[in-house]
């Protein structure tokens, strides 16, 4: 049996953190769905088709990994899948207690599907794509926290931009 889990977020843009959480959740399932939400209420700096293509420029052609832009309700969208799990990552404290938040909001509409919580690498535990996108509109160096394709991406629409 495919054992499928959804990772859910904006990625505006995708960051080496969320890079680093997928390799590890594709250690645990046979599949990974990461769903590129619309997250119209944060009033994201990419649109949603700038995030997921940039995610397939990250991920290429890898077959475990599929890349699907979702809005709407999250467990729909894991039912959608077909995913028995949602992966969610963890940094600071600061997030615990939105994601125990979400997470028992979303067991109580959808009990069969567990949340599994990940972390990254120590290097990448502070890296958030607001702070990546902060620091380069700045003029910061951020090519450490990001694949190459996502900072010209973001170099590029920073400069259109303003
Ligand atoms: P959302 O709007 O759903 O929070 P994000 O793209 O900001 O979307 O994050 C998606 C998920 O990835 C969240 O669970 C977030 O905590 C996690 N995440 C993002 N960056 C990191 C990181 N550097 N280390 C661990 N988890 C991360």
């Amino acid at each position: 049996m495919t054992k499928i889990a959804i990772y859910p977020g904006t990625f505006d843009p995708v960051t080496r953190g969320h890079i680093d959480i997928c390799e590890r959740a594709l250690k645990m399932f046979d599949q990974v769905v990461i769903g590129v939400a619309d997250s119209l209420s944060k009033e994201p700096f990419f649109d949603i088709d700038e995030r997921t293509d940039m995610l397939k420029a990250v991920f290429g052609d890898s077959p475990r990994i599929l890349i699907k832009p979702f809005s709407g309700l999250l467990i729909d969208f894991a039912r959608d899948c077909n995913a028995e799990v949602i992966i969610r990552g963890l940094r600071a404290i600061s997030d615990f207690e939105y994601e125990v938040q979400l997470t028992g909001m979303n067991r109580s509409l959808a009990p069969e599907i567990e949340t599994v919580f990940l972390t990254a690498a120590q290097r990448y535990a502070f890296v958030s794509s607001s702070l990546v996108r902060e620091i380069a509109r700045l003029d910061g160096d951020v090519s450490e926290f990001l694949h190459p394709e996502v900072l010209r991406r973001l170099t590029k629409k920073l400069k259109q931009t303003g």
